[in-house]
């Protein structure tokens, strides 16, 4: 099977501004001084082995995105905790953390902590993207709600495509060990089944996509006035 992110590439490809400030929260975790490139202070400790796991993906030809999803984190440009609510559950059937673009801070819930590695390595990716969204400007020209679908449509695809991938590299094996793993296995399957049954194709990634928006809500929310 092969999986081909070939038109999530070209959207991030096609980015534009670079912000120089170095982010609050980012400066809360690492300090005001410049750390070392090896240096993982604006990812929370419990959370360095998915986002090392999101960079191991790469050195594919067809993953150039695993190293915007690494600048974020290594240029400083956003910071990855838990959320400070430890009652927030992480049983969402889809993808679940949160992004905040005034503070450059992608938060997961700390009930994440108990989800398998993949699970954790997809969901942070899905933030990354929304940080990558964010600092590239991404929405630039575009009304914001289209821009919001814009930026959750995304997100999903990169979640759910780094999820496919990371399933086999896991090594844990190819039962769901939780409820939000089987509901992404479910997914990566179903794209693989829209795919044509042979390969993960982007077409299929573009249905899933679909699919989210609809089936998450995204609609409502991005149209919401105020
Ligand atoms: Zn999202």
């Amino acid at each position: 099977m092969k999986l081909v992110l070939a038109v999530a590439t070209a959207l991030l490809l096609s980015s534009g501004v670079v912000h120089a400030q170095t982010p609050d929260r980012v400066k809360a975790m690492c300090g005001n001084q410049a750390v070392a490139w090896e240096s993982l202070c604006n990812v929370d400790a419990g959370l360095r082995e998915p986002f090392a796991l999101i960079e191991r993906i790469g050195g594919e030809p067809d993953f150039l995105i695993r190293d915007r999803l690494s600048a974020m984190i290594r240029d400083r440009h956003a910071a990855i905790d838990w959320h400070p609510n430890g009652t927030l559950t992480s049983t969402h059937p889809r993808l679940l953390g949160l992004y905040d673009e005034s503070t450059r801070r992608g938060y997961v819930p700390q009930a994440l902590g108990n989800e398998p590695l993949r699970v954790k390595t997809a969901v942070l990716a899905h933030e990354l993207t929304h940080a990558i969204w964010n600092v590239d400007d991404m929405g630039a020209g575009l009304e914001a709600p289209i821009a919001c679908l814009a930026n959750e449509d995304l997100a999903y695809k990169i979640g759910l495509a780094i999820y496919a991938r990371v399933y086999f590299l896991s090594g844990e094996g190819d039962r769901p060990r939780s409820a939000i793993d089987q509901s992404l296995l479910l997914q990566s399957l179903e794209w693989l089944q829209i795919s044509g049954g042979q390969q993960f194709t982007p077409e299929g990634l573009e249905q899933m996509g679909r699919r989210h928006l609809l089936g998450a809500g995204y609609l409502e929310r991005c149209f919401q006035p105020g």
